[in-house]
């Protein structure tokens, strides 16, 4: 086919655009901002499933303090109701006994629920230890996710200004190319990676670097200044 020198020189146009244009476009793709962000989210998941199963433990811990506590005072009175009978009963000894002996256990008891207590609040201590922890990982982990939403928001949205500049420049282009030429190209384009159009180079392709025979040149001259690649049929500029 025969085509003037303008519209060859649109063509390469259009395949430099559309290949700066897929550039980006891959470059938006493989942001790593992307992969940071995703892998900050898994991360936050987990430790947030953690913190939950932390949470039920403090909760435990706690309620196990309460119950200690409320057992001692219940018996804090007892021990005050004994000592009031032992204080009442002057003189009666078998009273005397029988209360002194319910006040020693009252008091054994108490010591026990004393270090119960004492433990059960070391275990509160450390679960609050791993919640600072956790509470700590997962800041540093929203604003590393924040960090990278920003700087990707940014990138996305300058890579997608480009893309669409690159997209208007080309439609404007096409529309001074003849419809059939442009379909062709558009099919040579797609089938080809977007590099639709190459020139005769000392005898080869300067797409696929297939050499062309000097018959074969010789026969696509006679039919125009444009022909086909015999080995990757993208159009041949041949002079
Ligand atoms: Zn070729």
């Amino acid at each position: 086919m025969r085509l003037d020198e303008d519209t060859i020189a649109d063509l390469f146009r259009i395949q430099s655009l559309v290949l700066e244009a897929k550039g980006a476009a891959k470059e938006l793709e493989e942001l790593p901002e992307r992969a940071v962000i995703l892998a900050a989210r898994t991360k936050k998941r987990a430790i947030e499933e953690k913190n939950t199963e932390v949470g039920k433990l403090y909760e435990a811990a706690e309620s196990k303090a309460a119950a200690f506590a409320e057992e001692d005072a219940a018996l804090a009175e007892k021990q005050r109701k004994a000592q009031a009978d032992i204080d009442e009963a002057r003189g009666s000894y078998r009273n005397v006994e029988a209360r002194s002996k319910e006040m020693n256990g009252y008091a054994k008891r108490r010591a026990v629920l004393e270090q119960n207590l004492s433990d059960v609040l070391d275990e509160l201590a450390r679960i609050e230890t791993v919640q600072k922890q956790v509470s700590m990982a997962l800041a540093a982990l929203n604003s590393k996710e924040a960090e990278a939403t920003e700087a990707f928001v940014e990138k996305g949205t300058a890579l997608k200004r480009r893309i669409a500049q690159l997209d208007a420049e080309r439609a404007e282009i096409e529309q001074q190319i003849p419809a059939d030429v442009m379909k062709a190209f558009r099919q040579l384009s797609d089938r080809t990676g977007g590099v639709a159009i190459a020139r005769l180079a000392g005898g080869a392709c300067s797409a696929c670097r297939a050499p062309v025979d000097a018959a074969r040149v010789t026969h696509m001259r006679a039919s125009g200044n444009v022909g086909n690649c015999p080995q990757c049929g993208r159009l041949l500029v041949l002079d």
